[in-house]
């Protein structure tokens, strides 16, 4: 462990991050998953050392809170004797890489030889590889780019620019060339950076090998909770409510899955459970419905960000959770995209502006439309008038 990290960095179990209720680390799941055998120890490991909170992030990590600096090194050390491993964390590929019927082609092989020759890179520099299929991974940020057009050729955007197409060959020798040039400049420098700089184009030719052509249309949002047809067997996804699992409830789901299946989170807060069949993944949807877990699409509990606020989270004014369920139970109160339940001006569980927030302030809430929990609020209301208040403005 090399000490506590405050925002602006990826947490990880070597350099975990202070919050309010304790240290947070994050673990990457291998490409393939974990065996529910070890995503039982992380969930008892994660109640024994920390305080039992496990969140899905965007990125398809897993988030452990609560930890103290004494708690983490017994913790790494059982994980280590369990023998749970983590992924690669720079270089992304989809959740169903090298699986999926749907894909144009499989990026591992591309993936690994970026991730193979990575030089030193700013905290949350990342190269997303993506083979394209049903989880495709168009919602992900990365500052390089790399999306199948066919079996060998892929393209390249430096963030939002989109440079052109590229061999698979070229594809290395140019993403590691961008990530190089990233490198050089040291800090915190992300690649929009260069592109504000240099140009799209002017990029395109310093690296050579970058054909100029049309960018690829959008696809469809990705929707990872449901089934997903693999080339032999089926994958199940799975949302935790509010984005949020308690440990114990992690370790049942491990249980009742097949013991020869994987598990990993994945993009888009969820769970993905891999190599099941048809029986075996009906018989864990109606498991996880029974733990309390998403498996539908339309799930409400999707539109609701909320941070474990009290009593798990020191720094929080207010208890979160009862609100969440409460607006929950009532999905018209809710916006199309995000409803955020901050239990304190840090906004943990949803960084970005949400159409609605609501901050815990004083035993009420500060309610912000289209802004962050550090937005200025429109009222404070005590949690009686919270329904109402939306409800009119609805
Ligand atoms: S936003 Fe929530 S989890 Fe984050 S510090 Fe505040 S109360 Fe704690």
């Amino acid at each position: 462990m090399t000490g506590f990290r405050r925002r602006g960095y990826c947490p990880s179990l070597e350099s975990p991050m202070e919050t309010g209720d304790g240290l947070l680390l994050r673990l990457t799941p291998p490409i393939g998953g974990w065996r529910p055998g070890a995503v039982a120890v992380i969930a008892g490991a994660a109640e024994r050392y920390g305080n039992a909170v496990i969140e899905m992030t965007s990125r398809g990590n897993l988030q452990l809170r609560g930890f103290r600096s004494t708690s983490i090194p017994p913790f790494v050390r059982l994980l280590e004797e369990a023998g749970v491993t983590e992924g690669r964390r720079v270089v992304v590929v989809g959740p169903l890489a090298g699986i999926d019927p749907l894909a144009v082609a499989d990026p591992r092989p591309l993936a690994s030889a970026i991730a193979g020759d990575l030089p030193r890179l700013a905290p949350k520099v990342s190269v997303v590889v993506d083979g394209g299929g049903a989880l495709h991974l168009d919602g992900l940020e990365a500052d390089i780019r790399l999306r199948a057009a066919d079996a060998k050729t892929w393209h390249l955007f430096a963030g939002p620019a989109h440079l052109g197409l590229v061999s698979e060959e070229a594809a290395s020798h140019a993403a590691l060339a961008l990530l190089r040039r990233l490198s050089a400049r040291g800090g915190f420098a992300r690649i929009r950076d260069l592109v504000a700089e240099d140009g799209a184009a002017a990029l395109r030719a310093s690296l050579g090998g970058v054909a100029e052509a049309p960018e690829p249309p959008a696809r469809p949002a990705a929707e990872p909770i449901g089934l997903h047809r693999l080339r032999r067997r089926v994958a199940l996804g799975l949302g935790a409510p509010f984005g949020r699992l308690e440990a114990p409830v992690l370790a049942e789901l491990a249980r009742a899955a097949p013991m020869d299946c994987h598990i990993r989170p994945m993009p888009g807060r969820a769970l993905l459970v891999l190599g099941l069949t048809g029986t075996q993944a009906d018989a864990l949807r109606v498991a996880s419905v029974e733990l309390g877990l998403v498996t539908r699409p339309d799930d409400p509990r999707r539109r609701i960000a909320a941070c474990p606020g009290a009593p798990d989270c020191a720094s929080a004014a207010g208890v979160t959770r009862e609100m969440a369920e409460t607006l929950a139970a009532q999905p018209d109160l809710l916006p199309d995209d995000m409803l955020h339940l901050a239990g304190c001006p840090k906004g943990c569980a949803h960084p970005a502006p949400a159409s609605i927030t609501l901050v815990c302030q004083d035993g009420k809430f500060a309610l912000v439309r289209g802004g962050t929990a550090r937005s200025a609020p429109e009222r404070i209301l005590p949690a009686d008038d919270i329904p109402s208040a939306l409800e009119r403005k609805a």
